[in-house]
C-alpha cells in the first residue's frame, strides 16, 4: 500500500460526500499506485455512518473503522493510525478546511526524504476572535510549559512517513495529542505553508469544555514543568509569609496589635488557594499516572468495513 488517508469524523453528515469525492480525486491524480482512505467514524449521533456505508459499496478503496462511541478526535486518529498500511500517511479533518488537494505537493516534498510534512496555516478563514485568541493564548502557554517544540499554527493535517507512525502507535501513552507525539518522535521535519479554508459545513466540533481537556492533555503530556512552577509558588508564598510574620512581631512590638480580621482572612484565603493550585497541579499528573495503570485499551472498535480485494 503507498497511502493511507486518514479521516476522523464525528457527526460530518454535510461533509462526507464531497468530502470523499475530492480526497478520491487528489488520490488518484497523485503520483501514487495503491491507496485506503480510512474514515473513523467517532461515535457520531447523525447519518455519517450511513453515508459512509453507501459510499464503501461503491469505492473499495474505503475503510470505515466504527469506534463505540464518542472517544475524541485524538483517539480516532490513534485507531486510524493503528490501522492503517500505506507506505504513507495523510491526517485530514472531515470538514475540509484542510484542502486535500495538497496532497500531490506534500507527497513531493516528503519524498525528498522529509519524514513529516505538517502543514502550517498562513491564515484562517471562518474562524470567530474567540477562536484565534484562544488558539493564540494556548499555543503561547504550551511553548511555555513544554519541553518538546510544538509548532505554532498547526494542526493535525500533515504527511508522515510509515517509520514515523509505527513509532507513534508503539507509543502507549492514555492522553494522546497526535502531533505533539509526532513532533517528539523527531526525524526530519518540514512545514508546508496554506491557506486553511473555512469549514465545509456544520458547526465545529469542539466545546469548550473538550478544547480545555485537550490543552490540559497536550500540557501535561508532553511536560513536568507545571509541577516544578507549583513548586516555584510554593517558594515564592513562603517568603511572602515570612515577611508578613516579621511585620506582624513587629508591629506587636513597636506599634498596636494587628486589630482587622480582613487582612488575616486574606492571608489566609490566598496561601489556601497556592495550596490548592499546587494540589491540583500534583492531582492532574497523580491522576494520569493512575489512568495509565489500569492500561485500558485507548479505543473500542464496534465493526470495521474494508473490502479485502483492494487495488
Ligand atoms: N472530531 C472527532 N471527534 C470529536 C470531535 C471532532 O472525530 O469528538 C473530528 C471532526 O469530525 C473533524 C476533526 O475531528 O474531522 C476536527 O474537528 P473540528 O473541525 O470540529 O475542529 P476544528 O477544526 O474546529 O479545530
Ligand atoms: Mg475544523
Amino acid at each position: 500500500m503507498d497511502l493511507s488517508v486518514i479521516i476522523p469524523c464525528y457527526n460530518e453528515e454535510e461533509s462526507i460526500s464531497e468530502l470523499h469525492k475530492r480526497v478520491l480525486s487528489s488520490c488518484e491524480n497523485a503520483d501514487i499506485k495503491t491507496f485506503e482512505i480510512i474514515f473513523i467514524n467517532d461515535g457520531s449521533t447523525d447519518n455519517t455512518l450511513k453515508i459512509l456505508q453507501e459510499l464503501h459499496k461503491l469505492d473499495p478503496h474505503i475503510v470505515i473503522i466504527d469506534l463505540s462511541r464518542n472517544h475524541g478526535q485524538q483517539l480516532a486518529l490513534s485507531a486510524g493510525l493503528h490501522h492503517a498500511t500505506g507506505d504513507y500517511i495523510f491526517l485530514l479533518d472531515a470538514d475540509l478546511q484542510d484542502p486535500p488537494e495538497l496532497l500531490q505537493p506534500m507527497l513531493d516534498k516528503a519524498r525528498t526524504g522529509v519524514d513529516v510534512v505538517y502543514g502550517k496555516r498562513k491564515e484562517r478563514k471562518g474562524e470567530t476572535w474567540l477562536k484565534l485568541a484562544t488558539s493564540k493564548l494556548f499555543y503561547k502557554t504550551l511553548s511555555f510549559l513544554s519541553d518538546t517544540d510544538i509548532p505554532e499554527n498547526v494542526g493535525d493535517f500533515r504527511l508522515i512517513t510509515k517509520r514515523v507512525k509505527d513509532h507513534v502507535v508503539s507509543m502507549p501513552e492514555q492522553h494522546r495529542y497526535v502531533r505533539g507525539m509526532i513532533s517528539w518522535v523527531g526525524f526530519t521535519q518540514e512545514e508546508f505553508l496554506y491557506e486553511r479554508d473555512a469549514r465545509f459545513a456544520g458547526e465545529t466540533k469542539w466545546s469548550f469544555g473538550k478544547l480545555l481537556h485537550f490543552s490540559v492533555d497536550a500540557i501535561s503530556s508532553f511536560s513536568i514543568r507545571p509541577l516544578r512552577i507549583s513548586l516555584l509558588f510554593a517558594f515564592i508564598g513562603c517568603i511572602i509569609a515570612a515577611g508578613l510574620a516579621m511585620y506582624a512581631i513587629y508591629g506587636y512590638y513597636f506599634k498596636n496589635p494587628i486589630s482587622g480580621w480582613a487582612s488575616l482572612a486574606t492571608i489566609i484565603t490566598f496561601f489556601s488557594s497556592l495550596q490548592l493550585i499546587c494540589i491540583g497541579v500534583i492531582g492532574e499528573y497523580v491522576g494520569r499516572a493512575y489512568m495509565q495503570g489500569k492500561n485500558r485499551p485507548l479505543f473500542i472498535i464496534r465493526d470495521i468495513y474494508e473490502t479485502n480485494s483492494k487495488n
